[in-house]
């Protein structure tokens, strides 16, 4: 029989997401470090706030989620009337795409950027469209070039996801300076809390009409299960993306543990800093074991291997002793693995053993 319903054009492109595996069969002692994710867990405060908020199932959430939008905008010192805030950062991802993008429109993203990019591009219906990278870092000249008068959405991590490098503010501004007057340039900011007195261009945004920024709970906060990101842009585009926004798109609980969590800045700094502090650690052990790797502003090292052989039989080596990584082929980075910045017991482990596979254990 012959499929006759069939779904609009470029939603079949899209490949499933691979989310970081949390499982091998027949480990019992597993550290995850595929996902990114804070191995400091999520703050007290907010843990209490997401119990507390769970004696309401019964009740819909506010569906204009003012009190954590204004809790944000007094952390960062911004206007709460222009946060938007959903489920992840991605679904803002989403919602930019879908409100801007649609046949005939090109979406643009770096050629090791974020996957989530080219999901949300293709299901809007758009052309998504891959720029170079130079050396792993965010080029402002070739996604200039990239632009045409179809280019509605550009793209960009900073600091990236999988590379942990980043450009300064000037460079962002020379990019937001140069593109054409019908695209907007979304900052992705998920790993901003984890470069020190960065704002991940908030500031920038009072100055240019055409910058969304996004943001999430799911890195340094430590409430990836959560689900809850939220954006910041011109009032002209909020509005946009709040009409298509579901009007309980996140849960009582959701809306109390990341109000708790914004307000609980401690919890942040003390994350931020062990993960400085672990980082460094990682790269310099890697480093003595003949792994190099770009400095890294995010909560990961992308560590680099002489091949994607030697990549993929690291990968399995640290999989059957119960180490969990990722794997970053599907970023067109064959020769690396991306690795999180675990606590000191987890980077001490995951070190040792790279070391073992480096000198040839089996
Ligand atoms: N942007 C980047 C660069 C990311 O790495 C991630 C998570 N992997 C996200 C956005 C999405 O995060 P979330 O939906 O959990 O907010």
């Amino acid at each position: 029989m012959t499929q006759t319903i069939t779904p609009q054009p470029g939603i079949l492109e899209i490949a499933l997401y691979q989310g970081g595996q949390s499982k091998v069969e027949g480990v019992t002692d597993v550290v995850k470090l595929s996902s990114n994710e804070n191995p400091y867990g999520a703050g007290e405060a907010a843990i209490d706030a997401f119990r507390r908020a769970s004696y309401e199932l019964h009740r819909y959430p506010n569906t204009d989620h003012t009190s954590l939008r204004e809790a944000i905008a007094a952390q960062h010192g911004l206007d709460a009337a222009r946060v938007i805030c959903g489920v992840g950062s991605d679904e803002i991802i989403h919602f930019l795409c879908q409100a801007y993008a649609g046949p005939g429109d090109e979406v643009l993203f770096t050629e090791h950027g974020f996957g989530m990019y080219r999901i949300a591009a293709l299901a809007a219906g758009a052309t998504p469209v891959e720029v170079r990278e130079r050396e792993r870092v965010t080029d402002v000249d070739a996604l200039l070039a990239g632009c045409t008068e179809n280019t509605k959405l550009v793209f960009i991590a900073n600091p990236n996801n999988p590379t942990g490098t980043m450009i300064g503010g000037n460079e962002v501004a020379r990019l937001a300076d140069g593109l054409p007057a019908q695209a907007i340039l979304v900052l992705d900011g998920a790993y901003a809390e984890y470069v020190e007195g960065f704002d991940g261009g908030l500031a920038l945004l009072e100055q240019r009409e055409n910058i969304v920024m996004t943001r999430t709970f799911s890195k340094a906060y430590g409430l990836g299960g959560l689900r809850i990101g939220w954006g910041y842009g011109p009032k002209a585009i909020i509005d946009v993306l709040n009409r298509i926004r579901g009007p309980f798109n996140l849960s009582n609980a959701q809306l109390a543990a990341a109000e708790a969590a914004v307000k609980d800045q401690a919890h942040v700094n003390r994350s931020r800093t062990e993960n400085t502090r672990m980082r460094a650690w990682l790269a310099e052990a890697l480093a003595e074991h003949g792994v190099p790797s770009d400095t890294s502003c995010a909560n990961f090292i992308l560590a680099r291997f002489a091949s994607p052989e030697e990549a993929e039989a690291c990968d399995t080596f640290l999989k059957r002793r119960g180490l969990i990584v990722r794997l970053v082929a599907s970023y067109k980075l064959p020769h690396c693995l991306r690795i999180t910045v675990g606590d000191e017991s987890s980077c001490r482990r995951v070190a040792h053993a790279i070391g073992q596979f480096k000198a040839g254990a089996e």
